[in-house]
């Protein structure tokens, strides 16, 4: 076996190893061997992480930063990610197994968080008050709502990351971050890029390991006011929970069952690609996958012949080479979990047209390798059309008309996004009104921007990411008063308008 590449975490501005010397190893999943040492964190650990983070935002250096200089420092550390990019992508495939082409986009793309937020920094203002009563002046501060935890998942680590960091930094905050204890490598290089930027000790801090040992303890520590959280629906749960004990703000990224619609109108072709990419890209291990495929009765056949054409087509292999298309499902348990809802859509009694299995090395494939796999003739009410899978799993549902697909797309407990193809702008117009999800894509899918929010309706969440509209879940409004009168008043009555 290969040497591992031996990590440490970072808290207060040092490289450490845990409190308790433990480690865990992070496996590559294309290989399926073992080929990094982390830091196996825990509640002593998160202890330091959270007091060198109250530390940096109650008094030490970033409290008194300016916005301004925040600002800068974001910008310079966007420029240090865009020269890392390829290295950070590298890391990132190594460890969760996704292509190369996806994530070297995603590290491409991500310094524009810290373009974007940096350049906001320093925008964040109070306003003045039209007081009604005559003698107060009263405005209003935007200050940062203090220690920030951020829970992150396996897919997508330093994007996600990036989408809580940029605008906490922003507003002022400092942060704790808890990476997937699949995938904390990425992050751990990206704190070299932190130093180099010159943030100071405790801004920003990294505890690696289980959400149970290290994120439990971070949710619940009094320090923390807010938690961002990124990741399924039950450890969501349990982490707003844990959260609502210390009425902590809280903000939720989960989960999605997200209808991908096409109607008679489309252009075939590109409604094709559209499901392809709704749900093979990154195996399907994307939170905004289109796993249900809603097609109108009138083009099924003809849309289903073309559909398997293409994904019987695409490439299986080492997600570290540009060409293939496929790669493994990231961690074992995931793998296990995607098999199983093969064989529960088979036992529902949906159609498997494609796929339907794991995928061995002759067809490119390796040992957590699953098929690109299409189910038709799901029904609505069935699990497979109902839970999310988080693997290559496609569900085709039949429709007639624009009733029975608003019906079909939002009867599900999640929101998260949904895809309409159609030539038709009214069509267009009335479904983006009607369905019920945080994003609607017309004529595209897996269109993600720095500068449009992102979140859940339903269970897929609360809050938004991204866009201007995300700063202001790091951010708390305060109300100064001041008397410009003579004298103080009667002690003993409030003072309301039109009072003294
Ligand atoms: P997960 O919920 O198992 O883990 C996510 C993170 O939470 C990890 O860092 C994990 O260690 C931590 N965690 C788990 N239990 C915890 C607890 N009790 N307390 C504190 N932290 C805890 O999710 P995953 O398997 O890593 O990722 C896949 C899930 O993430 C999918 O459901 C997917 O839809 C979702 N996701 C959502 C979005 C979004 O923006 N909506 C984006 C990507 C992924």
């Amino acid at each position: 076996m290969a040497k591992l590449k031996k990590f440490q975490t970072h808290i207060g501005g040092k490289w450490c190893d845990a409190e308790s010397g433990n480690t865990f190893e992070s496996e590559d999943p294309y290989t399926g061997e073992p080929w990094a040492l982390i830091p196996k964190c825990d509640e002593a650990d998160v202890n330091k992480a959270v007091d060198a983070a109250y530390d940096a935002w109650d008094s030490g250096t970033w409290a008194e930063t300016t916005a301004t200089a925040r600002g800068r420092m974001m910008r310079k550390l966007g420029d240090l990610i865009a020269e890392n990019a390829e290295m950070l992508a590298e890391i990132e495939v190594r460890d969760n197994g996704k292509l190369i082409s996806e994530m070297s986009a995603q590290c491409k793309y991500l310094p524009e968080w810290y373009y974007y937020y940096g350049g906001l920094a320093d925008k964040i203002t109070g306003t003045v008050i039209a007081s009604d009563k005559p003698d107060t002046f009263n405005y209003t501060l935007r200050e940062p709502v203090g220690v920030c935890a951020m829970i992150v998942p396996w897919n997508s680590p330093l994007l996600l990351v990036g989408w809580k960091l940029a605008p906490a930094l922003a507003a002022g905050c400092t942060c704790v971050i808890k990476p997937s204890e699949f995938t904390s490598a990425s992050l751990l290089e990206f704190m070299k890029l932190v130093d180099e930027a010159g943030f100071p000790p405790g801004v920003i801090n990294v505890v690696t390991g289980t959400g149970k040992e290290a994120g439990e303890p971070l949710v619940t520590h009094p320090k923390v006011a807010k938690v961002a959280f990124t990741g399924g629906g039950l450890s969501g749960r349990r982490v707003y929970e844990l959260a609502a004990k210390g009425l902590k703000k809280v903000s939720l990224e989960l989960g999605g069952k997200s209808p991908n619609i096409v109607f008679d109108d489309c252009i075939l072709e590109d409604a094709v690609n559209g499901a392809i990419s709704g749900i093979f890209a990154a195996s399907g291990q994307t939170c905004i996958a289109g796993s249900r495929l809603l097609v109108q009765e009138s083009i099924h056949d003809e849309f289903m012949e073309k559909l398997i054409e293409v994904a019987s087509q695409a490439r299986m292999g080492d997600p570290k080479l540009t060409e293939t298309q496929v790669g493994p499902v990231t961690t074992p348990p995931q793998y296990e979990k995607v098999l199983d809802y093969i064989g529960i859509a088979k036992d529902e009694g949906a159609t498997c047209v494609l796929g339907g299995g794991p995928a061995g090395a002759d067809e490119g494939g390796g040992k957590y390798f699953v098929k690109p796999t299409i189910f038709d003739n799901v029904t609505n009410d069935m699990r497979i059309a109902q839970e999310e899978v988080f693997g290559p799993v496609l569900s085709v549902i039949k429709f007639k008309d624009e009733e029975e697909a608003i019906a079909i797309g939002n009867d599900v407990v999640y929101g998260l996004a949904a895809g309409v193809w159609t030539q038709n702008l009214k069509r267009a117009t009335i479904m983006a009104k009607r369905l019920r999800a945080g994003t609607v894509w017309i004529n595209t899918y897996r269109a993600v921007s720095v500068t449009s929010p992102f979140g859940g309706y339903k269970q897929s969440g609360i809050g938004r990411e991204n866009g201007q509209e995300a700063i202001e879940q790091y951010l708390q409004t305060k109300s100064v008063m001041i008397n410009t009168a003579e004298g103080s008043g009667n002690p003993f009555v409030m003072k309301v308008a039109g009072s003294d």
